[in-house]
């Protein structure tokens, strides 16, 4: 088997054409452009490119950026009241505060300040809350088209892993009873993407650092999600032949950006796979402006 390369800068592509279509042709029912503000706090390169990349996405589908930058310094109160201020300003559609925060910075007191409909990044609790009880999913996720009657949107889902779900979809990958295994179970990540999966009927395995035989419960998936942080930890071997492989991992190496998914090896076994780079994380932006659309229709129906 070779696999196929799930083209994840195409499926992007299309889903931000999409936004910007949709954006364009709803810019007088919403009465001026979605609003994006973006908070970014100290210097961490990768953050500093993820967040411009956002804000570039963003102004090519229509989307304003409001951006503020701030010192890792600064007195944590302050970077509380300024995402309180933004949450309060009707100007402003999503907030995302990009993660994770330096220290002493408390994520769970900054996203505090964050509404639901403006948590474009689906990480407050009511919104992992609705997720994790199979209220919201996938569908709401890709609400390109405005609801009837103008209802506002019924929630956030994170942005990763539906962009996961998406190109899951665009492959025509078969979810009803599939076993799917995931390894890793953040916030961002593994938690929410095993409750999409669980919606879309898949037998879900969640793995993690403790873990007793990780290769034995990998060697089950038909759908393998590796989102760990470590480069090339599923080896190629743990792939079950014929499995589809979805490789969130972005590690920074002296080999350039690699997976978390030994990718050669994965691709002589799966039938399909994800690369990185142009895999899932140009799907994560273009959930984040399809977000944004959705939160500025809830936002201007108020
Ligand atoms: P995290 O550090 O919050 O979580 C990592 C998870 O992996 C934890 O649940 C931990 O239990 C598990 N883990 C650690 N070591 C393990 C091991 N040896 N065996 C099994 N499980 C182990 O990370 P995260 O925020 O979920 O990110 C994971 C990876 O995905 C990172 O490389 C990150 O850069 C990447 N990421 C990519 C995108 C994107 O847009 N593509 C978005 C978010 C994160």
């Amino acid at each position: 088997l070779t696999a196929t390369i799930i083209d994840g800068k195409a499926v992007a592509a299309d889903v931000r054409a999409r936004v910007a279509e949709a954006v364009a042709a709803e810019l007088d029912s919403l009465g001026r452009p979605p609003a994006l503000a973006t908070v970014l706090v100290g210097s961490d390169p990768a953050s500093h490119v993820y967040v411009a990349n956002k804000r570039k996405a963003c102004e090519q589908a229509g989307i304003r950026s409001i951006h503020h930058e701030l010192d890792a310094e600064i007195d944590p109160e302050e970077l509380i009241a300024l995402v309180g201020r933004l949450d309060a300003d009707p100007g402003v559609d999503g907030i995302l505060v990009q993660m994770p925060l330096p220290a002493p910075h408390d994520a769970e007191r900054v996203l505090a300040e964050i509404s639901p409909r403006k948590d474009v990044d689906g990480l407050t609790p009511v919104n992992a809350g609705l997720l994790a009880q199979g209220k919201i999913g996938v569908s709401e996720a890709l609400e390109l088209a405005p609801r009837p009657g103008g209802e506002p949107a019924a929630g956030m889902v994170a942005c990763t892993p539906s962009g996961v779900m998406e190109l899951l979809a665009r492959s025509g990958v078969e979810l009803e009873g599939a076993e799917a295994v995931i390894v890793g179970r953040s916030t961002l990540v593994g938690r929410p993407l095993a409750s999409l999966l669980l919606a879309a009927n898949a037998t879900v395995t969640v793995c993690h650092s403790r873990t007793r035989d990780l290769a034995a419960t990998c060697a089950r998936a038909d759908v393998l999600v590796a989102a760990v942080g470590v480069p090339g930890l599923v080896k190629g071997e743990w792939v079950k032949p014929g499995a589809v492989v979805i490789d969130v991992g972005i590690n920074r190496t002296d080999e350039g950006l690699v997976g978390d998914v030994e990718f050669g090896s994965a691709a002589e076994r799966a039938v399909a796979i994800t690369p990185v780079p142009g895999g899932v994380g140009p799907m994560t932006i273009a959930m984040l402006l399809a977000n944004t659309l959705r939160a500025a229709r809830a936002n201007v129906s108020r």
